[in-house]
């Protein structure tokens, strides 16, 4: 209990000092306009990848679930928003006004729940277009199913701050289904969407993202197939969905010996949908992939000891990504700068 006292009195001391001295306020001050500073959108010519989300389902502490949001020159894109993403970008500093659109991979919801935050967010931020949403088919009906479940939050924004910094009509995000092709080319910059093998998920799409000579592919939540080889061939940097078979494994022996034969089941499931870990070396090199970065782990890597079964299956030089990492390349070079939390 002492310790306690003295620690909420040490506390008390230091909030006096913040709001009741110049010095005090100064510092705090200080603090809250690095919270506001703008991020570095403007200020890097090249592909910016960020990892917004490196989880799955499966909890994680200090893991939002899938998202990387990429910035080529001075255009911001999201390739998925899982739960929590946006929390990691609003840490990042990165300035959402400049969010062209949400690319959803597919419709599981580790890829989606997300969504609305970034809607909301940009919207604050001033992005100047309503947010448009690309998917496969089914993404209208998730897209008109939020902008109906979030309309009071809608109104009661534009009541407390006023539909002139609000805009309401930019508070309504626009579904745009996609077939896999180029959806986009100008500024430099093509995007590419390419199908990839998450049945009974279907369809399932990766994106690719080419930006005056250099590329990033992110391939969705799949099994390794021709399809995502052929989509990242020499491409600069592949983030890669992962699954490893010896701790997904040791997770379904544990849930059959603790009597769960739900979890058992699930576990049981997983490992025909997304990519084993074993594959990628072999991956990467047919498709010529300078640089191989996993995310959305299954399972997540909680410890060291899964870190090295993970390490173990993977190719030397694979980076293993947490949230809030971003990689760097600058246009028309050939560095991949690895930009740690
Ligand atoms: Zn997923
Ligand atoms: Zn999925």
């Amino acid at each position: 209990m002492a310790v306690v006292g003295l620690v909420a009195l040490a506390a008390g001391a230091a909030a006096w000092y913040l709001v009741g001295t110049a010095s005090g306020r100064a510092v705090l001050l200080a603090r809250a306009a690095q919270a506001v500073a703008g991020g570095p959108v403007a200020e890097f010519d090249g592909l910016r990848v960020l990892l917004c989300g490196t989880g799955s389902p499966l909890a994680s502490p200090g893991r939002a679930q899938a998202c990387v949001a990429i910035t080529a020159g001075s255009s911001l894109y999201v390739v998925d928003a899982g739960a929590g993403s946006h929390a990691t970008m609003q840490l990042s500093r990165q300035p959402t006004r400049h969010l062209r659109a949400v690319l959803v991979t597919h419709l599981h919801t580790d890829h989606v729940t997300g969504i609305p935050d970034f809607n909301l967010m940009s919207w604050v931020d001033g992005r100047p277009a309503p947010l448009e949403v690309y998917g496969p088919a089914g993404v209208e009906r998730l897209v008109g199913g939020f902008n109906e479940a979030f309309a009071p939050d809608r109104s009661y924004r534009v009541a407390h701050h006023g539909a002139e910094l609000l805009p309401p009509e930019l508070g309504v995000m626009v579904a745009v289904p996609i077939e896999p092709g180029i959806l986009q080319e100008g500024d430099g910059l093509r995007i590419t969407a390419f199908t990839v093998d998450h049945a009974p998920v279907a369809p399932a799409f990766g994106y690719r993202f080419d930006y005056r000579g250099r590329s990033v592919v992110v391939s969705g939540d799949t099994v390794v197939t021709e399809g995502l080889e052929q989509a990242a061939t020499d491409a600069d940097l592949l983030l890669q969905d992962v699954l490893s078979l010896p701790l997904v494994r040791a997770v379904e022996e544990a849930a059959l010996a603790a009597d769960r034969p739900r979890v058992a089941k699930i576990f049981a499931d997983i490992p025909s949908y997304h990519a084993h870990a074993s594959e990628l070396g072999a991956l990467a090199e047919r498709a010529g992939v300078r640089m191989l970065a996993v995310y959305h782990f299954v399972p997540p890597p909680r410890n060291a000891v899964m870190e090295m079964v993970y390490r173990s299956e993977l190719p030397d030089g694979t980076i293993l990504t947490r949230d809030g990492m971003a990689f760097e390349l600058p246009a028309d070079g050939t560095d991949i700068r690895v930009v740690e939390p």
